[in-house]
């Protein structure tokens, strides 16, 4: 299925955030990197594979936790946060070269 590239972010906010990648899921709309500046875990949570830094990846790998994500069913996982429009989590996982991990 091909579809348009790129939904363009329209934030609504006036600056300009920088955004981080989740490491385990890809999503690039990260509002909090999973480490701050020093390494130590943000305990922010992804809002799309729910995976809570610090904690969730303290005893497992990023790989194994995306794992876990996609065959659960690659779901977004927050109530609270809508996933963004046109959002796909196959073109997701693409786009962060995490393609290796998906099932076949
Ligand atoms: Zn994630």
């Amino acid at each position: 299925m091909v579809h348009p590239q790129g939904a363009p972010m329209s934030s609504s906010g006036a600056t300009a955030r920088s955004t981080f990648t989740c490491p385990v899921c890809g999503f690039a709309g990260l509002t909090e990197p999973h480490v701050d500046p020093t390494g130590s875990p943000t305990y922010s949570i992804c809002p799309c594979c729910g995976v809570h830094f610090g904690n969730d990846d303290a005893d497992k790998t990023h790989v194994e936790l995306r794992r876990e994500w996609i065959e659960g069913g690659r779901a977004w996982w927050s109530q609270n946060q809508p996933p963004p429009e046109g959002w796909d989590a196959e073109e997701q996982l693409k786009v962060a070269g995490f393609k290796d991990a998906a099932p076949n």
